[in-house]
């Protein structure tokens, strides 16, 4: 097989750490590029290992004229990296918003996007949408639900659903819920994921866009996707079919089964088989509406970008201040729904400039929020 070439956006963080690790274990694809932004050290130690060439360096830190052969440093530094790289595949790792420009970039200057960052296909779904039309560019999802999905979707279908592990506070009574600390959210039952991610799978906002995620990716309306908490963490995606049939992928929680998936498609990377003696049971259940407020709010921001920007800068916001112990658990709902609310006024945005106001303005509204809520000490 032909050597195919490879940049990873975020390859400093947990996906683009493991998309390292499935590169050392496969062949067939040479990493030229990479994107990091604060972790000089681990950098540097990834381009000295896999001789990567060129590098963009999003964050304020300083590196070395030698750092790679050649640099790329600021705002644009992603898109004139892939520009000058047009590479065949382009794994979008970056966290937080900054991954709806990275993904806008990734999709014009690659033939295919491996796509983990979530937050770009909440803010700015229609125009990740609109791009791909417009370049041919193939977009393969990396969060495992929608790469489960994505493997077993058919045209006619009755129901998806997205299964989720209920997060590290699942068997928590909900009054307990509300003062839980970072450390008891951080132990994730399932997956081992950077901080903020592992905070949203407690609270099930990492859910709520998941479902955005879905509509946007396989044009489905809201009413087709479905969330059930599935505790064994095997199945990662379920379809149901209209005949009777229910089409289901299991394997282990193991982010880098769907990254190799990603990279690979539509062949298959050789990693590990799965023994299915290690199955015994499979359980689905409703998540409890009072344990997990914020899926409520699904369908008031479901067909407004403006405010599913809002839902997530509140919850970035939020979740920083909960880490930093400002705030209880229990006042990450808060933030959201408060800095939903404040939002009266606005018009639905039209281009990434407006999404980007949208952005910052919500930020801003949502640290006063935050600020508030910390002074009445809850
Ligand atoms: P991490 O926090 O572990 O890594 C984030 C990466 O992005 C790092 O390389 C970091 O660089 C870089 N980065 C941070 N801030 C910026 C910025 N403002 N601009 C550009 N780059 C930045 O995150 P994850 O790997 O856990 O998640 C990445 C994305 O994938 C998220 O959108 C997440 O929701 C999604 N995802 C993650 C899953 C997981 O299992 N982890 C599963 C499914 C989806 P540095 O470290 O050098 O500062
Ligand atoms: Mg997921």
């Amino acid at each position: 097989m032909e050597e195919r070439t490879l940049v990873i956006l975020g390859a400093t963080g947990s996906i683009g750490t493991q998309t390292l690790d499935v590169l050392r274990k496969t062949s067939g694809i040479r990493l030229v590029g990479i994107s990091f932004h604060r972790n000089v050290e681990l950098a540097k130690r990834i381009v000295e290992e896999f001789q990567v060439e060129n590098v963009a360096v999003t964050g304020d830190v300083r590196v070395e004229s030698d750092f790679a052969k050649k640099i790329w440093k600021g705002h644009d530094s992603i898109g004139e990296m892939l520009e000058s790289l047009k590479p065949d595949i382009t794994m979008v790792a970056v966290s937080g918003f900054s991954g709806l420009r990275a993904v806008l970039f990734s999709i014009r200057y690659s033939r295919r996007v491996c796509l983990a960052n979530k937050e770009s296909l909440v803010c700015g779904g229609f125009l990740v949408r609109r791009s791909l039309k417009k370049t041919n560019t193939e977009l393969i999802p990396v969060d495992s639900e929608h790469n489960a999905i994505f493997q077993i979707l058919e045209s006619d279908v009755q129901k998806i659903i997205l299964t989720a592990s209920g997060g590290a506070l699942r068997d928590w009574n909900v009054e307990d819920m509300e003062s839980a600390t970072p450390e008891d959210v951080l132990k994730h039952p399932v997956w081992k994921m950077g901080a903020r991610i592992t905070v949203d799978s407690a609270t099930m906002v990492n859910k709520t866009f998941e479902v955005l995620e879905a509509m946007e990716l396989f044009d489905l309306p809201f009413e087709k996707v479905d969330v059930k908490i599935h505790r064994e963490g095997l199945v990662h995606g379920v379809v149901i079919l209209p005949d009777g049939n229910v089409k289901i992928v299991i394997s282990p929680p193991d982010m880098r089964i769907p990254i190799s998936y990603s990279l690979f498609y539509p062949k298959r990377a050789n990693l590990e088989t799965f023994a299915v003696e290690e199955i015994s049971t499979l359980s689905f259940e409703d998540p409890d509406p009072r344990k997990y407020p914020v899926l409520s709010l699904l369908p008031r921001i479901k067909d407004s970008y403006a405010l599913r920007t809002v839902f997530n800068a509140a919850d970035e916001v939020a979740v920083n201040a909960f880490l930093k112990g400002k705030i209880r658990f229990g006042g990450i709902y808060r933030v959201i729904e408060k800095t939903l609310e404040e939002f009266t006024s606005f018009s639905e945005p039209k281009n990434l400039e407006e999404i980007e106001q949208i952005h910052e303005e919500a930020q801003k509204t949502a640290g006063r929020v935050t600020e508030w809520l910390s002074s009445i000490s809850f």
